[in-house]
């Protein structure tokens, strides 16, 4: 049978936006999951979207969030509304969801696709990839034709052809032979591109097509939630404008 990939990721523990894309998955006749990781951080329900992911049984990577709430790894580096959201998820998860969390790998590939977090040139380091620069040196490290990633939570595609390589602003595409491509499928759970609707890829791989849907959730649930948790209350408020 075809397959019908949902590409997911940055979900940030809201489980408003995560079930919002799964109802629309249904409806658009996903038959399979890819996620790109940062299952937690930022939101307020950490256990309940880990469960939800990993009951859907599909290829994980390991997001920059996840790895530090699993890791001992000193939060310094990390933006103080971050920092004191993984301090407080670490606290909420119990031991198997740690583990889980920490035994995420990397990158994966399924079905011919491969999946990052942040970039091939470095998967351990999280760097940014914002234009075709930062694209071009996670090309060099592309062995599939088609990659996907996340972490910036701007939808974006980036396209190779021989010599070169460009930024295409997310659109429904039709994926033409012979060139790579490196999808950014932006963010379920915090969007940061102006749209505070949820964001996920389809890919429908037979007819080599994909597309960028925005869906609507309960954001006045997801910042009543983070507000009753005393998380920061930047993090609520940036959810309804998706910044
Ligand atoms: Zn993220």
């Amino acid at each position: 049978m075809a397959k019908v990939f949902a590409v997911f990721g940055d979900i940030h523990s809201n489980l408003e936006a995560l079930e919002a894309v799964l109802d629309d998955c249904r409806k658009e006749g996903v038959t399979d999951f890819l996620c790109t990781g940062d299952v937690v951080g930022y939101n307020a329900c950490p256990r309940e979207c880990l469960k939800i992911v990993r009951d859907l049984g599909c290829p994980v990577v390991m997001g920059n969030h996840d790895h530090y709430v699993s890791s001992c790894r000193n939060l310094a580096d990390f933006n103080p509304h971050a920092a004191a959201v993984i301090e407080w998820t670490r606290g909420q998860l119990i031991d198997c969801e740690i583990s889980y969390l920490s035994s995420l790998p990397f990158t994966a590939t399924s079905a011919g696709i491969s999946l990052v977090h942040a970039t091939m040139d470095g998967p351990q380091e999280f760097g940014y990839v914002f234009d075709h620069l930062q694209a071009e040196a996670h090309f060099s490290h592309q062995i599939t034709p088609l990659c996907f990633h996340g972490h910036t939570h701007c939808p974006m595609i980036y396209e190779k052809q021989i010599g070169a390589v460009y930024r295409i602003d997310a659109q429904d595409f039709k994926l033409p032979m012979g060139r790579k491509y490196f999808i950014n499928v932006g963010s379920v759970g915090q969007p940061r591109d102006g749209d505070p609707r949820a964001a996920y890829v389809i890919y429908d791989q037979a007819n080599r097509l994909v597309k960028f849907r925005r869906i609507e959730y309960d954001i006045q649930a997801a910042q009543e939630r983070i507000r009753l948790a005393n998380l920061p209350e930047r993090l609520a408020e940036r959810l309804a404008v998706g910044q």
